[in-house]
């Protein structure tokens, strides 16, 4: 079966190479492949699985759902299931936290929800340049592509991008550098050179550019410098959001109000495609069908993500989340002092947290060391210097403890040989 994929699929296929083992059957924390063997799933499908794999509760309403016969597609009218999302979401997610925005369905995808967003804030401002961060990844079309910081993904394009500005992140030149007082000097600065940005676009964690963790202050500064300048914030909670760190939205502990927030990855709680643009009413400016798509009503989707909001009706599922964090983060740090001259610290918020390696061959070495043991995780960071642990949300204590076992064991078979004057680059 891997020899169909190898002889037929487009050489611009990636994590297939990286987990070359045909997968078969999913559930919770677990993937199977077709042999029977059960791994560990320390990626959820890149934040698109936050729940887990087919969770029962979720599976049974799209059942039911499909059983009856209830609508599949249908551009974006008015569906049952839809209604019965938009409802939910404001009960419980929007109006629990004294949120008011606008929801607009893009096509399914994360950059969809990214480029709606880019879109709309040209169209409100009547400016064109969008400030993004260094190592921001916001999607691969063109607009989300020009706003992205990774070199290699950037010159896929194949054509110059435009019309972004890059900024330094939170911290991008260590403790001394204030980054934002940088950037207010350029805005402010008549001779900078710099345009004054529609809007400025951020990930509080920036999942794919090395879990780079952007401080609460940072945050608080951000939104302030935009309110001063009048600049929109764009808040990318596609990979951070849906509870991956910690709370549904991943800046509500910085207590800030984006004017544009972007969600998709694990809105849907199934791993069904589904994006959301939610717009602060005032800048839903929008003309009927100025912006559309065939797939922006995904009635499976909205049918799933309406039973994960039941994760979110109280503060339970949050503060599990917290506890589970924890877990993850102590073993993690425990493996990387064990290690000093191989790691440089742990990162991250929640249940997305990194070991930052000095040998950029590590992390790879790490999860082919992992993925012989059963368990699947994947790198981050512009050098792929970072192994990245994303497991459920809902993974129970004893296989989050059991992956963290296989964790380290990785590490002590890479590293020790490493010691014994291996080179990194192992067959496992
Ligand atoms: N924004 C962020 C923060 C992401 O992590 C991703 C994907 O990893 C995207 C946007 C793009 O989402 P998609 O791959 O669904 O287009």
């Amino acid at each position: 079966m891997m020899n169909v994929i190898d002889r037929h699929e487009s050489e611009v296929r990636g994590y297939v190479r990286n987990f070359p083992v045909v997968f078969d059957r999913a559930e919770g924390a677990c993937l199977y492949d077709v042999e029977g063997r059960r791994y560990l799933d320390f990626f959820a499908g890149a934040g698109a699985l936050n729940y887990g794999h087919n969770h029962p509760r979720i599976k049974t309403h799209l059942l039911d759902y499909i059983e009856r016969d209830g609508i599949t597609h249908g551009l974006d009218l008015a569906t049952r299931a839809k209604s019965e999302f938009m409802q939910r979401f404001h009960e419980v997610i929007l109006e629990p936290r004294g949120m008011d925005y606008r929801l607009q369905f893009p096509g399914p995808t994360g950059t969809n929800a990214v480029e709606a967003a880019l879109k709309l804030a040209r169209k409100v401002t009547g400016r064109e340049k969008i400030v993004s961060f260094t190592n921001a990844f916001h999607g691969m079309t063109l607009g989300s592509l020009a706003v992205t910081g990774n070199a290699f993904k950037r010159s896929g394009a194949g054509v110059t991008l435009t019309l972004g500005d890059t900024m330094p992140f939170y911290n991008y030149f260590g403790d001394d550098t204030d980054t934002l007082e940088y950037m207010d000097r350029l805005l402010c600065d008549n001779g900078s050179g710099m345009d004054k940005p529609a809007a400025v676009i951020v990930e509080t964690v920036q999942a794919e550019g090395g879990i780079n963790v952007a401080s609460t202050e940072w945050l608080q500064g951000l939104e302030a410098l935009c309110r001063r300048h009048d600049i929109l914030l764009i808040v990318d909670d596609i990979q951070a959001g849906c509870g991956r760190t910690g709370s549904f939205f991943s800046f509500e502990e910085a207590g800030i109000s984006p004017d544009i927030v972007c969600l998709s990855k694990s809105l849907s709680g199934y791993g069904l495609p589904l994006a959301l643009t939610l717009i602060k009413p005032e800048h839903d400016q929008w003309e009927p069908g100025e912006h559309n798509g065939t797939f922006r009503g995904n009635n499976h989707a909205f049918v799933t993500a309406t039973a994960a909001l039941g994760f979110w009706e109280n503060d339970e599922f949050a503060a599990e989340i917290q506890r589970k964090s924890r877990i993850l983060r102590d073993r993690l740090e425990e493996i990387a002092r064990c290690y000093p001259e191989a790691f440089v610290e742990v990162r991250g918020r929640g249940m997305m947290q990194g070991l930052v390696c000095r040998d950029h061959d590590l992390p790879r070495a790490l999860s082919e060391a992992a993925f012989a043991r059963g368990l699947i995780h994947e790198t981050a960071g512009p050098d792929d210097e970072v192994s990245k642990y994303m497991p459920a949300l809902t993974i129970s204590d004893e296989e989050l403890h059991e992956g963290l076992d296989l964790i380290a064991g990785s590490a002590e078979a890479v590293l020790g040989r490493a010691q014994d004057g291996d080179t990194l680059d192992i067959a496992v």
